[in-house]
């Protein structure tokens, strides 16, 4: 093998491609990590924002793969900011010495397949070229920034910051007047922090999203003793439930409850704070008269919270709840509250223009010294369509998936020979706690691989009909219900000319992970192995 030569190339050193490198190294198999950040974290190295913290609980969006690991480590907080979560990511770097097999600031722009070697040759915008007979895109399901389509963005005169590309450095908006698009998340998270420091914070709100309080807090050591005693069981009850969250489903349906017991299920998840959230009655999501009580709950809440009427009708979303990604805040709804915030409503007719000293909207030019874009990602198909990745034959993987991608469980792709993506269309990701979902796709990979090695094959690939029937299933799921209903990122409706297609699969964890044993136990079903 040459310098540049590897058994497994992974592109990524998010949470996926750190645990990948860690398992094939056990394999006994020769590694490499290209990352076109400067250190390990994704996600965490990227989305420096202000207020940028986890939704899903620290003590379970966390590894599990190494028991010592998740009992030496202290979260600070239950819902545990970015610098911390990125401190984690660098001490499971060091932990397991990681950083050797990885070459930072290196961006992977192609990939190319050569059926002969059955190798596939990487090139990085330096033109440095990596040769892997396996090749893993672990880049991420929400890595690649979306930039809004406004007029003039590029000549506003100040500077400007996407919330997926903070500066390292502090961004200081103290006595600015400081624009933020976007109510998604990001913008939830961020605007509270914003609002804090800024002289004036417009927000230009295109639609209005649901929130749910985080309740953070420093994280009780009596709690996490008592969940550090019993974490496996904590993580197996986990796997058991659709989101993968240790929270208990309530199965049955709202209109069985009467008002005053529905208010009762919704009053105890809104003050327990979070994802969980619509755990509270089995058929919220299934049809509009059950979802329109879960909404009106929520949208009750931001009437109570915000003090001037209009303001608070126009932070109500008119939406399904749940459709769009939920969001979880900290004080977000009683930033409108304050004299220095300012809400302007994009939903009827868009933003016009950035100009040089500002945002124009409704014939109003809004004066800013700073501009946040807050309009996240080009989700779970961007990354990968943004590398010009060709397998066997000439087609690239964006031409391929032009009008949507298709692929064999998240995992694989026909015409893609030794090719696998971690979270990728077709996998629960999104719709779950999604740490532990990436160790299970990571371990699934490294099984697969540690199977050709021992058996001596040099191909692995996903058959077209599997890939084909797989597909439709994740269509047909998210036919079902309102998943589908409204525009998100979730069918691809915030990228322009993205093809509407239900992206994640939205079968549960528990089915999930059955049908991915399933596979292997008979005898890797799906995959032709050459
Ligand atoms: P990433 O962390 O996205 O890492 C992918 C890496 O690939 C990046 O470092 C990127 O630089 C690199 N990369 C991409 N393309 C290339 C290329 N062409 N060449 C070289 N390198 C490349 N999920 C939850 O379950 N709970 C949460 O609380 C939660 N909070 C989130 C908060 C934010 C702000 C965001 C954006 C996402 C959040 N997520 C959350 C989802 C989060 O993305 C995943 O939980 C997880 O961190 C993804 O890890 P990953 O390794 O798969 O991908
Ligand atoms: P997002 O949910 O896609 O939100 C983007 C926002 O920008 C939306 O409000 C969108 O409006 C708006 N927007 C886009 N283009 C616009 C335009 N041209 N004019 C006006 N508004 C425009 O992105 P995100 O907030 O970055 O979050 C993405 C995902 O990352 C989340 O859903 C979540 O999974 C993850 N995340 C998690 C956390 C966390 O709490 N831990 C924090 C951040 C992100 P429309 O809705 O009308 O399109």
């Amino acid at each position: 093998m040459s310098e540049r030569e590897y058994d497994v190339v992974i592109v990524g050193a998010g949470f996926a491609g750190m645990y990948l490198l860690h398992r094939v190294r056990k394999l006994g198999m020769r590694a490499r990590v290209l990352e076109a950040g400067s250190d390990v974290g994704g996600t965490w190295y990227w989305n420096r924002y202000p207020g940028a913290r986890c939704d899903v609980e620290s003590m379970q969006y966390s590894y599990q793969f190494d028991d010592d690991l998740q009992q030496e480590w202290s979260w600070s907080e239950r819902y545990s900011p970015q610098p911390e979560i990125l401190k984690y990511a660098q001490h499971v770097s060091e932990r397991y010495d990681l950083r050797r097999d990885i070459d930072f600031n290196t961006r992977v722009t192609s990939a190319a397949y050569d059926e002969d070697s059955a190798r596939w040759t990487l090139t990085s915008e330096d033109g440095e070229k990596t040769v892997g007979h396996y090749f893993v895109m672990a880049t991420g399901c929400l890595s690649a920034p979306n930039w809004p389509k406004i007029d003039g963005l590029d000549s506003f005169g100040g500077p400007t910051y996407h919330t997926a590309l903070w500066p390292h450095e502090k961004v200081d908006f103290t006595g600015q007047r400081v624009g933020v698009i976007g109510t998604g998340s990001s913008a939830i998270q961020s605007i509270p922090h914003i609002a804090r420091e800024a002289k004036h914070l417009t927000v230009f709100q295109r639609t209005a999203n649901y929130a749910i309080p985080a309740h953070n807090a420093p994280l009780d050591p009596e709690r996490e003793r008592e969940i550090k005693a019993h974490y496996s069981e904590m993580r197996a009850r986990a796997k058991t439930t659709p989101g993968g969250l240790d929270v208990v489903y309530n199965q049955d349906s709202v209109h069985d409850a009467s008002s005053k017991e529905q208010f009762a299920a919704f009053e105890h998840n809104w003050q327990r704070g979070g994802l969980g959230f619509m755990s509270a009655f089995g058929d919220l999501m299934m049809e509009q008269s059950a979802n329109d009580i879960a909404a009106n709950f929520v949208r009750d809440k931001i009437r109570a919270t915000v003090n001037d009427p209009a303001t608070a009708e126009t932070l109500c979303p008119k939406n399904i709840i749940g459709a769009k990604r939920l969001c979880v805040d900290i004080d977000y709804f009683q930033t409108y509250n304050r004299e220095n915030v300012e809400l302007i409503d994009v939903s009827e007719k868009p933003i016009e223009a950035i100009t040089p000293s500002g945002i124009r909207a409704h014939g109003i030019e809004h004066q800013i010294d700073a501009l946040v874009i807050a309009t996240g990602f080009d989700a779970m198909t961007g990354a990968l369509t943004r590398v010009d990745i060709r397998g066997r034959g000439t087609v690239p993987l964006a031409e391929r998936w032009k009008d949507g991608p298709s692929s064999y469980l998240g995992l694989a792709m026909h015409d893609f020979p030794n090719l696998f993506t971690v979270t990728g269309p077709g996998s629960p990701s999104v719709f779950s706690n999604m740490l532990p979902t990436i160790e299970q796709h990571v371990d699934w990979i490294a099984d697969c691989l540690g199977h050709a090695q021992k058996n001596g094959y040099k191909t692995i690939e996903a058959d077209a009909e599997a890939e084909r029937v797989w597909w439709a299933h994740c269509q047909d799921l998210g036919k079902i219900g309102l998943k589908t209903v409204t525009d998100s990122w979730y069918v691809g409706a915030n990228v322009a000319g993205k093809a509407r297609v239900f992206l994640p699969y939205f079968g549960g964890i528990p089915a999930y992970f059955k049908k991915c044993e399933e596979v292997v136990e008979n005898g890797y079903e799906g995959f032709s192995f050459g």
